[in-house]
């Protein structure tokens, strides 16, 4: 069900001046990696974008949950009870927004995600015991971190697939700007990470996806953002008429579902906007709200199952209306 979310990166660069180092041409590569179609855009050599791809090759090959020579499948299958240091951060962050969220977001939800056949494709309903009893595998509280070794209790296993693609987004970033680079655009699957601003110094304007109508929902300008968006029309299978989606309520065991279509998390650092991004999603509007009022480092855009559009008080101003929305009024939330 994955889509090109080509959409999500309307309005693109148009012609401007120099960017670092007199670039005034963009290089582009496409990737697939992490199950999704990547599209990076960088004012830089072609051997600067080609280190972005190795990138995220590494990452993908660390973290992957498939993938039987990664860490986090060496992890889960008892092979190995430490991980690289950056691993390790990576999971200490993922944990604290799992402690934060009490729990809507819980990266050892992977017992129940494979029993949907979410990550293998074999997608199938698990039946009310076999849901039971693979929660009881499910707690993030009981996964311990010491320096780089990990405590995971026997049985349980560990998924960053919820956060994975923000926190690429944040190293391709890091490491393109170490690179001389102030001008790019990453399209991570529909994670977007926005370099800088445009070439001219204006700023990125990024538009997010209509999961109703498959047109747009809207755009924000931003610099030096990630934009990550978690919906269930992201990824889902059909059975007996009714859709089953990706992204499920750790309470449950089923497909969260709070009232929303979809959730766009806004703000610099890409891990935490990702990580949110599905714990919102499972959290329900009223739940995200009281969430977002007491924790910074973020704004969000939410789209309900009615088709009202909500927004966090940062975006007024900010966020445009467009396609079948653009005669709308987002309603915001304030603080
Ligand atoms: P995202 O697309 O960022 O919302 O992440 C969805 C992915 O995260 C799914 O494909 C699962 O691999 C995993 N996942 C699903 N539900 C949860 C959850 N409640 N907490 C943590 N990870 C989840
Ligand atoms: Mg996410």
């Amino acid at each position: 069900m994955k889509k090109l979310l080509i959409l999500t990166l309307a309005l693109l660069m148009l012609a401007g001046c120099a960017a670092q180092h007199g670039k005034t041409e963009y290089s582009e590569a496409d990737v697939f990696a992490m199950d999704t179609f990547m599209e990076l855009r960088a004012y830089s050599d072609e051997s600067v974008l080609q280190g972005a791809v190795e990138l995220i090759k590494s990452i993908e090959s660390r973290l992957s949950v498939t993938d039987e020579n990664s860490e986090i499948f060496k992890l889960n299958s008892g092979q190995n009870d430490s991980v690289s240091h950056e691993t390790a951060e990576l999971l200490k962050t993922a944990l604290s927004i799992c402690a934060s969220t009490n729990g809507a977001l819980d990266v050892t939800i992977y017992p129940v995600v494979r029993a949907w056949g979410f990550t293998t494709g074999s997608y199938r309903v698990p039946g009310a015991d076999e849901l039971r009893e693979l929660l009881g595998l499910v707690d993030h509280s009981k996964v311990g971190i010491n320096g780089d070794s990990v405590v995971l209790p026997h049985g349980m296993m560990i998924d960053l697939g919820s956060i994975a693609k923000g926190y690429t987004g944040d190293e391709v970033a890091a490491y393109l700007k170490e690179n001389g680079v102030s001008s790019a655009l990453l399209n991570l699957g529909g994670n977007i990470h926005a370099v800088g601003s445009k070439p001219d110094g204006s700023a990125w304007k990024i538009a997010i996806r209509d999961p109703l109508g498959g047109g747009l929902l809207g755009s924000v300008s931003v610099t030096d953002k990630a934009v990550v968006t978690s919906g269930g029309y992201e990824r889902y299978f059909e059975q007996d008429g009714k859709k089953y989606w990706h992204i499920i309520d750790p309470s449950t065991g089923m497909p969260a579902d709070s009232g929303l279509l979809s959730v766009t998390v806004i703000g610099e650092n890409g891990a935490l906007c990702d990580g949110l991004s599905t714990a919102l999603f499972v959290m329900g509007l009223d739940g995200s709200a009281e969430y977002w009022k007491t924790h910074t480092g973020f704004e969000a855009v939410f789209l309900t199952s009615g088709g009202r559009i909500y927004v966090t008080e940062g975006l007024v101003g900010n966020f445009t209306p467009l396609g079948d929305h653009a005669s709308e009024k987002a309603s915001v939330i304030y603080r």
